[in-house]
């Protein structure tokens, strides 16, 4: 398939990013139709005001809507009517700091991104390439995927771009007429590089074809890597390395140590990497739930220690739980008392009970009921996209993928 001429252009989110980039792009790119829609009425009331009084203060801002407003540069609040039009679609939304619960103070909630690339799924009748122009951290492109194709309707196709912003506020204008580079990122598919080259002919009708890089992601390989060694290997080669009596040696194999602190300090090590193994899966759970459990339903199949007992001192799935419950209540906290979470909690005796209305099924428990479960049942009554989280590789991934699952286990660097 040839790569699709961009001739309308949606822009959700009428906010710093969106509004000045999609006004530049209406600016530049007479023949193609831009609406910036907001669910904001006063934001987009602004836009349209007779007297240029926008909401955003940007130098040389006013003179560009003066140019294009009406001309082929729109604002509104029907964000559906403008989805459906639309070839092309800038996700711009706020992505405000998390305040509370895993990577609160800084990572990103995304769930504005989130309910935006729903409603795509939800009202799109067509083909769409969608832009991710938030900033936002990498991967989010990945999850949006996810969304869209658990929710689109049968013949349409949906591609994912990464576009980043770089422009500075204060001097937007300037950097998007004159931007140093425009980095432009999609999957390594054909369809994928078309999609890439629609955008980028989008920008080339200003920007040298030079300064337009198109980067087919390598992303996916790397964050395999760090997924299954759940590392930042320069982080801890810093760390190590300052270390006087370790120094940039650390690497160097020896007979062995002798004293006792040492010792100690190893198992202590150890007993750590155990607990950040476990809050690692929670926040890969949360990561991948686009950032935010928040209003969230999931289910946790096992809640003891390990298979065939009913003892749940130093279970998994219990810190996993805290770990959850954090992130939607402020108060709760990783010292929470068993007792409050088993009131946070349901507690059911059947899996498809427990999956039911579910977005997400997280296994902390090694337990043989697993062999018994009928998936495709199981999946029939879930939220879409339903997400398996194995964190004892124990479910068969590639029945449950055929099923329509998407299934990350731990350890390994499945895509999602
Ligand atoms: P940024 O600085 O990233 O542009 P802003 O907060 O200035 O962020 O603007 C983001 C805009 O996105 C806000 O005006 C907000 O009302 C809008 N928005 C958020 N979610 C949606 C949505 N689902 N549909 C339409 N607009 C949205």
């Amino acid at each position: 398939m040839a790569p699709v001429k961009v001739s309308k252009i949606c822009c959700i989110g009428a906010g710093y990013v969106g509004g000045p980039t999609c006004a530049v792009i209406a600016l530049k790119c007479p023949h193609i139709t831009v609406t910036i829609v907001d669910l904001n009425q006063a934001r987009i009331d602004a836009w349209n005001s007779p007297d240029f009084n926008v909401p955003i203060y940007e130098p040389g801002l006013v003179d560009v809507i003066r140019q294009a407003r009406g001309r082929n540069l729109f604002f509104s609040t029907d964000v559906d009517k403008a989805v459906r039009e639309a070839d092309l679609i800038f996700v711009s939304v706020n992505t405000p700091t998390k305040k509370s619960g895993v990577g609160a103070g800084f990572g990103a909630d995304l769930h504005y991104v989130e309910s935006a690339t729903r409603r795509i799924a939800a009202v799109a009748t067509s083909n769409k390439i969608v832009v991710e122009k938030s900033t936002v951290p990498c991967r989010t492109a990945e999850s949006m995927r996810t969304i869209l194709e658990a929710n689109s309707k049968p013949g349409i196709r949906f591609d994912i771009l990464s576009n980043p912003e770089f422009l500075a506020e204060g001097t937007a204008i300037s950097d998007l007429f004159a931007p140093d580079r425009v980095l432009i990122g999609s999957l390594q598919t054909s369809e994928g590089k078309d999609a890439c080259k629609a955008l980028a002919d989008v920008y080339a009708n200003w920007v040298p074809k030079e300064r337009i890089l198109t980067r087919i992601s390598s992303v996916n390989a790397l964050s395999a890597i760090c997924e299954a060694t759940g590392a930042n290997i320069d982080e801890v080669a810093h760390a190590v390395g300052f270390d006087s009596r370790i120094g940039p040696k650390f690497l160097r194999a020896s007979v062995g140590f002798g004293g006792s602190c040492f010792q100690k300090d190893i198992l202590n090590l150890v007993v750590e990497m155990n607990e950040y193994q476990k809050s690692r899966f929670s926040k890969t759970v949360v990561d991948t739930l686009f950032n935010t459990i928040t209003g969230k339903h999931i289910a946790v199949l096992g809640f003891a220690f390990k298979a065939d007992t009913g003892d749940t001192r130093e279970s998994a799935a219990i810190s996993i739980i805290r770990d959850f419950l954090s992130e939607h209540l402020q108060e709760a906290c990783p010292n929470t008392p068993l007792e409050s979470i088993k009131k946070s909690v349901t507690i059911v005796h059947s899996a498809l009970e427990a999956c039911k209305q579910k977005e997400a099924i997280v296994i902390a428990t090694e337990w043989k009921e697993f062999q018994s479960i009928d998936w495709e049942l199981v999946y029939g009554q879930m939220a879409k996209p339903a997400f398996v989280f194995d964190g004892r590789m124990i479910l068969d991934a590639e029945k449950l993928r055929k099923i329509g699952f998407t299934v990350k286990v731990i350890g390994r660097g499945d895509r999602v």
